[in-house]
């Protein structure tokens, strides 16, 4: 009754605490994006069964806290190993869930996830015991200290991906955690609970309650016995999560949402900006980093917007199992409406519709189609709100100058494109934009050693090599005499 078979997975449908299952009396629907089917009926958790994983994961923390980098280590190489036995599952399971491209999951996204857990446990083996250096003969001993539990809150786009991207450095780092996923995407922690289980992870070590964000996900970041709120999601909720965090001074780190320009210089070779414009579309536009706005120099606009709409118009959409499918649905009915409603409210404000403006008739249930907005209101909702859809605005700038002002004209700083065909004008237009990430004619390359996050309101602090280890560890500075 707890347990359902999909895409050949077990998936048990009650929280997973200190090593255990427990249920919760109420239950939410976990809905397929791909045709609204139910998949599942989740323990909808709250308070109680927070406190619950809390004190489990603090239980567990002293004897993870000792085991050491290595003893950790092993065992997390060996959670990534069955993170790979299960690629394909996992894969197909996200994909119902969440309603992104199989085979984005198959060859990017799964992998990425077994990466996120080797790559942190490696960091941790090879180069965190310590940092010694000597000041008036006096030896300075800094050491990354594990500092207890992590309460970590995430979305839906890549459910296991942004997971696994906190889980991988704080249980390295030593720390236990409790994961709230997101209401829309249940299923992945779930299946990740019980194969770190498997791989012989403690129990207690990695607990997660399913349920809403303002019942779970709230009394978690509420809850004094947590060290540190890792949160990657959107503006709204940081917010609200900053305020529970003040009372106990948790420190938060956060991930958040972007309104990234992709700027084509009059120099740019058209043929990439098109190709990384059509890029801004993945996952249906439900990435945080797109390079929603385009803003395109007025002497190549014509010619490039020309190609750009071509190579949209041939983009597949449809059931995102199918491997030929570039387009799938969007995550949720009220997402879809959203989005929408941006597109309404930006063409009642005067702006055209390049192409797209809807949902696809065709294919009815959520899929949106691609759109382009063009001739928007400076300073518009569209042109500085945060769509998260497959919704992307063109602009015209005559000057670098006025390419940097435009870019920088959003309270957001997550990530900015620039298409340039002369590194020495990048570095000059880079030089200005204010962005965590900036990618010169490219886009998406990562490096997990690199800082990732965001500038202005697009987040505190930075994820990434040392980055995710200087927040969930405790820094620690011992000075002894000569
Ligand atoms: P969201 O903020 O609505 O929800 C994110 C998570 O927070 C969910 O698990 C939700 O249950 C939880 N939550 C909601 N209210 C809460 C509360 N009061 N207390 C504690 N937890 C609460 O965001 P979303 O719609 O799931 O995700 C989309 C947003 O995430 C977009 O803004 C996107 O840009 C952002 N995002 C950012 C990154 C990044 O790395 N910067 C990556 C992916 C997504």
């Amino acid at each position: 009754m707890h347990q359902v078979q999909l895409a050949g997975l077990t998936v048990d449908t009650r929280h997973a605490i200190g090593g255990e299952r427990i249920a919760s009396a109420e239950t939410f629907d976990s809905v397929s994006p791909i045709d609204g089917s139910v998949l599942a009926h989740i323990s909808r958790g709250g308070a109680a069964e927070v406190d619950a994983a809390v004190q489990a994961a603090r239980a567990a923390f002293p004897a993870w806290r000792d085991l050491g980098p290595d003893g950790r280590g092993e065992l997390l190489h060996r959670l990534a190993d069955l993170v790979e036995a299960n690629l394909e599952q996992l894969a197909n399971l996200e994909t119902l869930d969440n309603g992104s491209l199989l085979r984005s999951h198959r060859r990017g996204v799964m992998p990425r996830v077994a990466m996120n857990i080797r790559f942190f446990a490696d960091w941790a083996i090879n180069r965190l015991h310590h940092e010694v250096w000597q000041t008036r003969g006096h030896d300075n001993n800094v050491s990354w200290d594990p500092s207890g539990v992590a309460a970590l809150i995430t979305p839906w786009n890549a459910p296991l991906m942004l997971a696994t991207w906190k889980i991988g450095p704080a249980l390295a780092a030593g720390d236990t955690v409790v994961l709230k996923p997101a209401e829309w995407t249940p299923l992945s922690a779930s299946v990740f609970a019980d194969l770190a289980n498997e791989a012989g992870i403690p129990p207690g070590v990695v607990n997660v309650v399913q349920g809403f964000g303002a019942e779970a996900g709230a009394a978690l970041v509420a809850h004094p016995g947590i060290a540190r709120i890792s949160f990657t999601g959107s503006v709204p909720t940081a917010k609200a999560i900053a305020r529970s965090a003040a009372d106990n001074l948790t420190p938060v780190s956060f991930e958040l949402g972007g309104k990234s320009p992709l700027i084509v210089t009059d120099d740019a070779d058209l043929d990439l900006a098109v190709d990384l414009a059509v890029e801004q579309y993945d996952n249906a536009g439900q990435v945080c980093l797109s390079g929603t706005r385009l803003l395109v120099h007025e002497g190549v606009a014509d010619r490039f917007a020309e190609a750009f709409a071509a190579r949209v118009a041939a983009l597949r959409q449809g059931d995102p199992r199918e491997d030929e499918t570039q387009i799938g649905p969007q995550i949720h009915r009220v997402h879809l409406e959203r989005i929408d409603g941006f597109v309404q409210r930006a063409r009642e404000g005067g702006a055209r519709i390049a192409f797209g403006g809807g949902p696809n008739d065709e294919l009815g249930g959520l899929y949106y189609r691609p759109t382009l907005v063009v001739d928007a209101a400076p300073g518009s909702e569209i042109l500085t709100a945060e769509v998260f859809g497959p919704v992307l605005a063109m602009q015209t700038f005559a000057t670098d100058e006025e390419a940097v002002e435009l870019a920088n004209g959003t309270e957001f700083g997550l990530a900015a494109v620039v298409v340039c065909g002369d590194r020495a004008r990048a570095e000059r237009l880079t030089k200005n934009l204010v962005a965590g990430t900036i990618w010169v004619n490219c886009f998406f390359v990562r490096d997990l050693a690199a800082p990732f996050g965001g500038s202005k309101k697009s987040g505190i602090g930075r994820e990434g090599g040392t980055w995710s280890f200087d927040f969930y560890a405790d820094v620690k500075n011992t000075v002894y005499a000569p």
